[in-house]
């Protein structure tokens, strides 16, 4: 496949044109932001260990029946995607309370959540992705009722596929954030699913496994990384 123009550079990866019109190549780096950006440092090989782990969840989802922008991997740090319009939300589901969710209503971490809650931030940096609800996105027109409503069913069902398949590892899905796009008329799940965008934490320690050992320098955070995919991968 031929690697062509640099489309678009984010925090954590890259995304180039292809020979295809329909398809891109998504390259993981090593970069790492917390805080919107305001925390800024790298992670040995966590392009690679990302580039791994979000191979595996994406077969793993399309084996479910969850559509995925996922094609096939190409290499060690890039994965070959369907080129898709990114609805701009970042859908949160939550198992437990951590992260935003403890400082916005006052719970304690790891306080059991009744019912998984979903939530949705605009993505925009330059306003600090702010949580917005059902309304404003319809308002703002940043997806159909439809979409929103596919949305949502695929989120539900993602959360307890990831559950599922983590808790046969002796790991805890705390919550994660997942990106939609567009393609062909359809919502595809797209960008990442990693310890960059999801909390886990190992059943029964609780020890921590992902962005949160860099976010709050916890230390070990490479090997945290390479937990999770030796674990996934087995
Ligand atoms: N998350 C993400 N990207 C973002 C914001 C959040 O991947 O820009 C993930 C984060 O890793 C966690 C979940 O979404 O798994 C919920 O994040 P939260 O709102 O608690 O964010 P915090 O401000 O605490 O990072």
């Amino acid at each position: 496949m031929h690697k062509g123009n640099k489309i678009y550079e984010g925090k954590a990866k890259i995304l180039y044109e292809t020979d295809n019109k329909d398809l891109l190549i998504q390259y993981f780096k090593d970069d790492a932001t917390a805080f919107n950006a305001a925390k800024k440092g790298t992670i040995h090989d966590k392009g690679v260990v990302n580039n791994k782990i979000s191979t595996k969840m994406f077969a793993l989802l399309e084996s479910k029946g969850i559509p995925t922008h996922f094609v096939e991997n190409l290499s060690e740090r890039e994965m070959l995607v369907k080129r898709v319009a990114i609805v701009p939300l970042e859908v949160i589901t939550r198992n437990k309370a951590a992260g935003s969710f403890c400082r916005n209503y006052g719970v304690q971490e790891g306080r059991v959540l009744a019912v998984p809650v979903q939530e949705f931030s605009y993505k925009c940096d330059a306003l600090n992705d702010p949580l917005i609800n059902d309304s404003h996105i319809l308002a703002l027109e940043l997806a159909t009722k439809e979409e929103l409503e596919t949305i949502k069913n695929m989120s539900t069902k993602i959360n307890g596929i990831i559950r599922d398949f983590f808790a046969k590892l002796n790991l805890e899905l705390i919550d994660f954030k997942l990106e939609f796009g567009r393609y062909k008329g359809k919502i595809i799940l797209a960008d990442e699913i990693s310890p960059d965008t999801c909390r886990i934490w190992e059943v029964g320690t609780g020890r921590k496994l992902d962005k949160d050992r860099f976010r709050h320098d916890l230390g070990n955070v490479e090997e945290a990384y390479q937990e999770v995919l030796s674990r996934v991968t087995k």
